[in-house]
């Protein structure tokens, strides 16, 4: 596929395949120590040339794929048609974690799945599993903040029903949006953003770490869990620390080690959201897998999600 001259076009095939290179590249270390991955690759440039064949995504790529799929679809996330396209993705070897498998697995049979994911994680999951996926919706909805927060929690309900779950997801999205829009980087202005969009002190009070961070050796400051507090402001703080440099973004948390696919899937959407597809590592662009939903799947999907976004656009502002 020819590199596309159009900016915002650029930016929503950035934003997938970013996606996609961090949670591949991320998931060849999950669960690693931070020391282990350095032990073995001392730079930024060692680690991006590490892959030499096909690399392939995990659920989060997989759950975000379904996500834009509604969305394009329908214009705006319908649960049921939402559980409807993770079923029909599902592929279980991708990494899903358990809890993640059983509520899969009840919507695949018709279960209530919000009773089996009640039972794994009663009170609600909190963690990164709405907001590994919620890119696609920071994208459609990059204009209006309202739907954009509304649409956020809705793609989270089926699997993540705690408030900080969900609050990941916004976060996340709202994140996607503001990058999909600012160059140059104002990195001030986007971190005071986010932290005037936080309802949790708790966010606030990360996001608010994450704005006084100045070197990437304090990111592990912020956390390398699957929680999604332990893991959004850092993939943010990643992006904002090194926004020139999509190679940088998505290294600088796989080194954290932990959850290490879903740090760099975040990382890496909101660096594509940014830089566009033409700023990715165009090395790793070209070894994103090509099954019947890789590289090429990811970048048609990307371009009818703008398709969708342009139509509601021109509906709202008729004379634009
Ligand atoms: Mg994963």
């Amino acid at each position: 596929m020819s590199p596309s001259s159009d900016p915002l076009q650029d930016r929503f095939r950035g934003c997938l395949l970013g996606l996609a290179i961090g949670d591949a590249l991320g998931g060849k270390f999950e669960a690693q120590s931070a020391d282990g991955i350095r032990a073995r690759f001392p730079s930024v440039e060692a680690l991006i040339a590490y892959p030499q064949d096909e690399i392939w995504y995990t659920d989060d790529t997989q759950m975000a794929i379904g996500v834009a799929e509604t969305l394009v679809e329908h214009g705006a996330i319908i649960e049921d048609q939402l559980c409807k396209a993770f079923v029909a993705n599902y592929v279980p070897s991708r990494g899903y974690g358990r809890g993640a498998r059983a509520v899969l697995e009840a919507m695949e049979e018709g279960r209530d799945y919000r009773q089996v994911a009640e039972q794994y994680f009663p009170g609600g999951s909190y963690g990164n599993g709405a907001a590994m996926r919620v890119a696609p919706v920071g994208l459609l909805f990059r204009d209006d903040r309202a739907a954009l927060q509304e649409q956020a929690r809705l793609s989270a309900l089926p699997t993540h029903l705690h408030p900080l779950g969900i609050e990941g997801a916004q976060l996340l999205a709202l994140g996607v949006a503001l990058c999909s829009q600012s160059k140059p980087f104002d990195r001030a202005a986007f971190l005071r953003e986010l932290v005037a969009a936080c309802t949790s002190d708790a966010y606030r009070t990360r996001l608010e770490l994450a704005s006084r961070l100045e070197k990437v050796d304090d990111l592990g400051q912020l956390g390398n869990r699957i929680e999604a507090l332990d893991s959004v402001p850092t993939a943010i703080a990643s992006f904002a620390l090194t926004p020139e440099s999509f190679a940088s973004t998505i290294a600088n948390v796989i080194f954290l080690g932990g959850d290490t696919d879903t740090l760099a899937a975040m990382a890496g959407a909101l660096s594509g959201a940014y830089l566009g597809a033409s700023g990715l590592a165009q090395r790793l662009v070209n070894l994103i897998e090509t099954s019947p939903k890789g590289r090429t799947y990811l970048i048609e999907l990307a371009d009818r999600l703008l398709t969708v976004y342009r139509e509601r656009h021109a509906i709202k502002q008729p004379h634009q």
